[in-house]
């Protein structure tokens, strides 16, 4: 197994090539390292190769890697990147830079009620059920649209863009992604404030590449930094 510098390394200078595969600047690509199961000292590793978005899908662990003596004093930038229930809102509010996976009105009125509680402003995505399969959470692109406006009223939230998850078939997954990407598109003239509505979350280890060329501005990439585990 390589090191976790080593993979970071290699990382990045795919996205560098598939930016300018695609004609896109590479700062437009944001790498967010999946950390999920992966103990602190890994995330300090990673740390020290300059990496200081990191993504976690519990809440649970999450919060406890949030309170590690070894991470709580870097200027780490947490993204939660799994399923959000609504009565677990509450404690990850204001721990976190980004929320990706709100995926019903419901969540995200209850991200808008706990943010004004804080006194804050909470940036989320939306996560989309692109591929349409059954096992997926995300809502179906229609549904998107349908609930837009109601989205964009809440306060103390802003839609800051969307998320998917492919298939695992790269041709699939590159039409999903563009799919995202046009419901993005679609969003963007009818939002409040389009300038704030422009994240891409897509791709992951398998795929981010595809996701590169479909306009990603974040990527979230876990296996091919810290390995199986
Ligand atoms: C685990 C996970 C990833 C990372 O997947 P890899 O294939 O390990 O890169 C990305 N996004 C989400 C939502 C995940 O749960």
């Amino acid at each position: 197994m390589e090191s976790i510098a080593t993979n970071i390394e290699e990382i990045r200078e795919q996205i560098i090539a598939a930016c300018i595969e695609a004609g896109r600047d590479p700062a437009e690509v944001r790498l967010i390292a999946v950390s999920k199961n992966q103990p602190a000292s890994l995330i300090k590793e990673a740390f020290d190769t300059q990496q200081i978005e990191f993504g976690e899908s519990y809440v649970q662990e999450f919060l406890e890697k949030h309170e590690d003596p070894l991470l709580e004093h870097l200027p780490l930038e947490w993204h939660f990147i799994g399923h959000l229930q609504s009565n677990k809102i509450r404690s990850i509010i204001g721990k976190v830079s980004l929320i990706h996976g709100i995926d019903k009105l419901t969540t995200a009125e209850e991200l808008s009620k706990r943010a004004l509680q804080h006194n804050l402003q909470a940036n989320y995505l939306l996560e989309v059920n692109t591929s349409g399969e059954p096992s997926k959470y995300g809502m179906k692109p229609d549904d998107v649209l349908a609930s837009a406006e109601a989205l964009f009223a809440l306060p103390g939230i802003t839609l800051c863009g969307l998320m998917t998850i492919a298939s695992p078939d790269r041709v699939l997954a590159q039409k999903e992604f563009r799919q995202l990407r046009t419901l993005l598109e679609t969003l963007q003239p009818i939002s409040p404030d389009p300038s704030k509505l422009t994240e891409l979350s897509m791709g992951m280890s398998g795929d981010f590449r595809e996701a590169i060329h479909e306009g990603a501005t974040m990527i979230r990439v876990g296996t091919a930094i810290f390995g199986w585990r």
